[in-house]
């Protein structure tokens, strides 16, 4: 396929905290096919028209502009596992010599398995929404979810020796604490279980800008109990 007959919606950023430890370039691919309430990138799955669209070549001439400096390339969302052609937009960044993280929901277990087999990814951070079960995962992510295959995905990801990383996001309303150390002893094992706190700013949902989140000693409180948990 011709790298100039790709066009990429999104856009690229230059972060300094997508990838801990490593300058990255960030692609954020629109649509998704969850509806997480809380989520603040709905303009990404709602508004994607109103993104520019880039030839890859477009991309791959500005990323080769940030060579010296930058190490990786992060690809999010979104989600980036429901494009196709994802797997060709990683090979041009693998080939042009970056490293890559994929942030993926994990519903795609197939997918994401086949991008590792083929060597395709060096960091990936999962987004588990909360416990393994179907009436809680409905409830964190706004709509129904085969957890079959977000089990897949965890699996996967497990047995992989890739850097991994999975990440919650938590408010009261919808993960109380003993949901979030439920999820903790399902993810026993995992590298790192990463909380992220709510943020009320703008999410999906408006009426959720009123809901507040932990606050920030209870916070820290959760995440070192998490730690523990999954640390066994
Ligand atoms: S927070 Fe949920 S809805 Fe938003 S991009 Fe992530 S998975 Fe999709």
């Amino acid at each position: 396929m011709e790298k100039e007959a790709i066009l990429i919606k999104g856009f690229l950023d230059t972060s300094f905290v997508d990838w801990p430890g490593k300058v990255c370039s960030v692609i954020f691919l629109p649509g998704c096919n969850l509806r997480c309430p809380y989520c603040h990138n709905h303009e990404l799955i709602f508004n994607s028209r109103n993104l520019k669209s880039f030839f890859l070549k477009e991309i791959m001439e500005q990323l080769i502009n940030l060579k010296d400096w930058v190490e990786g390339v992060c690809i999010t969302g979104g989600e980036p596992t429901i494009h196709a052609g994802l797997p060709h937009l990683i090979k041009e960044i693998k080939k042009a010599g970056f490293l890559v993280k994929l942030d993926t929901n994990g519903t795609h277990p197939l997918f994401l398995k086949k991008l590792i087999a083929d060597g395709m990814l060096d960091y990936v951070a999962m987004d588990v929404k909360g416990p393994l079960d179907d009436f809680s995962y409905h409830l964190s992510a706004g709509c129904a979810v085969d957890v079959k295959k977000i089990k897949e995905s965890i699996k996967i990801l497990k047995a992989s020796s890739l850097s991994t990383e999975f990440r919650t996001t938590i408010l009261p309303r919808i993960l109380p604490e003993e949901a979030v150390y439920r999820l903790a002893h399902q993810l026993k094992g995992v590298k790192a279980l990463t909380l992220q706190n709510f943020n009320a700013a703008d999410p999906l949902v408006p009426a959720f800008k009123n809901l507040p989140p932990y606050d920030e000693k209870k916070f820290q409180e959760m995440q070192k109990k998490v730690s523990e948990i999954i640390a066994g």
